[in-house]
């Protein structure tokens, strides 16, 4: 008799948790609240258009890629389709105040011979600098899907602060801001953020970083494929409200509407704070229960999807950053509202038969949750006349800065859809619409851990909360989690990798 496991969420932690199960023999049920599963991964349409609602830009799928090695492992790598960037450019970074434009390329000797070229007078800092950061990534036993009885990488190195990190290696000043340019990838805070963090994201875009054809949504379709395949249930727009435990054991979960789910086992892929909320608090430790509702999230953004006119656009094959200055890079987040934005990164991601101009873009600028919270106790449609407002005063500022930088681009937009940091809680369920879940910080980091076992004894967490986020992030997390419940985590490691 297989037994149940009932998911709460159908993100890509859910679904890969999901999946993962299927291969030991269990019975996945995931209960999703929206009508489409896949949380990140999900994607909307608007004049034929599809847009990813946070998958745009992933990596790991290159031919060694942790990626390719896990979903091969499920059977359907083959079904998932994704693009390379340009392997001599796949982000541009262009500051405003002096009109540089500094390019990465893909693949360690590569990056290091591109940027070099470019400040020649840093050649060899630099190559020390990113020999330094795959170091620092080959510590660690998850990110490498390597078998380790002790995943504890956190010592005096791998804690420093990014910016103190790369100053360490670097001379010149504009450089230092200039690698530390993909710091909005993880919610980056000078003096805050370890540097393992800004070392992991760095190696895994540099080695593979490429865009899902067609939109991220084909990749939670296959893995619904997969678990139905197995006997495994994916259920829609139920959204749990409540769960019931007993002697610490969850006895059952409940839906809005009353429908009850029970199993063997329950995992949790929801935001903790969220969960935290469904838990009746007599059963649940008033320290823990706390500490997941009130540790930091990630920031926010203000995202315009933008669907061009045929033949408008250029299609980018790498991402573009733009910053006014300098300082933004580690300051974007400190904005007076009245200029916000200061700085965006666009984004064209590739059709199936992709040609030299795009069908959509979209450009993002991170923001502050607490700009829009005055309007956090409305839904989506009906937050009033004041959120329409400031909402269409900030599009019309983001669309002239965009114009700065690529003349002719108000004439190419056929439509024009915003998110606020409510639209991205709202439609994600992501606590104060933070991009990546909790915050890290290597001050507190400790504080910031949370582990996949919990003291209800049949109740399991995983997702980006729990080690990291995004589209490696989160599998790696749902291997931990799975890995708690069918033996372990070096056992699952091991199958993924004998299956190459
Ligand atoms: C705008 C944006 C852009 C991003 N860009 C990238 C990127 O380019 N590359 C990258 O790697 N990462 C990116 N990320 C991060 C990435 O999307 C996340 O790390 C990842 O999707 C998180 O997956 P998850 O499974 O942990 O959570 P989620 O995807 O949030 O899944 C949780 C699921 O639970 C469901 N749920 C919540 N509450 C309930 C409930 N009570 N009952 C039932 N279901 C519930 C939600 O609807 C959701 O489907 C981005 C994030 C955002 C917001």
């Amino acid at each position: 008799m297989k037994k149940d496991v009932v998911i709460i969420g159908g993100g890509i932690g859910g679904l890969m948790s999901g999946c993962l199960l299927c291969k030991e023999g269990y019975r996945p049920i995931i209960i999703e609240q929206h009508y489409k599963v896949g949380g990140g991964l999900h994607c909307f349409s608007r004049k034929g258009a599809i847009f990813e609602s946070g998958m745009h830009f992933v990596s790991g799928f290159e031919e060694t890629g942790p990626l390719r090695k896990i979903f091969s492992y499920l059977g359907i790598m083959d079904k998932i389709h994704v693009q390379p960037l340009d392997k001599n450019r796949f982000e541009l970074v262009h500051f405003g105040s002096d009109n540089l434009k500094v390019t990465f390329g893909v693949g360690k000797d590569n990056f290091i011979e591109i940027l070099s070229k470019q400040f020649p007078h840093e050649a060899d800092n630099i190559r020390n600098l990113m020999d330094a950061l795959y170091r620092i990534c080959d510590q660690i036993p998850l990110f490498n899907l390597r078998t380790s009885s002790n995943q504890w990488y956190l010592n005096d190195e791998t804690l420093t602060p990014v910016n103190v990190f790369i100053e360490k290696y670097i001379q010149d000043k504009k450089l230092q801001i200039i690698l530390a340019w993909n710091n909005t990838l993880y919610s980056g805070s000078k003096d805050e953020t370890p540097i393992y963090i800004h070392a992991i994201i760095t190696k895994f875009y540099v080695e593979g970083a490429s865009r899902f054809v067609n939109g991220s949504q084909h990749v939670a379709d296959e893995m619904v494929k997969m678990i139905e395949a197995h006997g495994g249930k994916v259920i829609l727009k139920k959204e749990i409200t409540k769960i019931e435990i007993e002697d610490s054991n969850i006895t059952k979960v409940i839906a809005a509407d009353g429908s009850e789910y029970t199993g063997d086992y329950y995992i949790s892929n929801i935001h903790p704070a969220y969960l935290m909320d469904i838990i009746d608090p007599a059963n649940i430790q008033k320290a823990y229960r706390e500490r997941l509702q009130n540790l930091e999230n990630s920031y926010s953004a203000f995202i315009m999807y933008i669907v061009f006119k045929p033949q408008s656009f250029p299609y980018m094959n790498y991402n573009y950053f733009y910053y006014k200055d300098y300082n933004l890079v580690w300051n974007a987040i400190n904005y007076d509202l009245k200029d916000f934005p200061q700085g965006f990164m666009a984004m064209t991601s590739p059709e199936t038969f992709q040609n030299e101009y795009a069908k959509k873009g979209m450009f993002t600028c991170i923001m502050r949750y607490n700009d829009f919270k005055e309007w956090e106790n409305t839904v989506v449609g009906k937050r009033g006349k004041e959120y329409v407002k400031l909402k269409k005063e900030i599009e019309t500022r983001f669309i002239n800065l965009v114009e700065e930088v690529f003349p002719n681009f108000k004439n190419s937009i056929d439509k024009v859809i915003c998110s606020t940091p409510l639209t991205i809680r709202d439609y994600l369920k992501s606590k104060e619409g933070g991009l990546y879940g909790y915050k890290k910080n290597s001050q507190n980091l400790i504080k910031s851990q949370v582990l996949a076992r919990t003291k209800i004894k049949n109740l399991f967490l995983t997702g980006q909360n729990i080690n990291l986020h995004g589209i490696l992030g989160v599998p790696l997390s749902a291997i931990v989690t799975v890995g708690e419940l069918v033996g372990g985590f070096d056992y699952l490691v091991n199958k993924i990798n004998d299956k190459q």
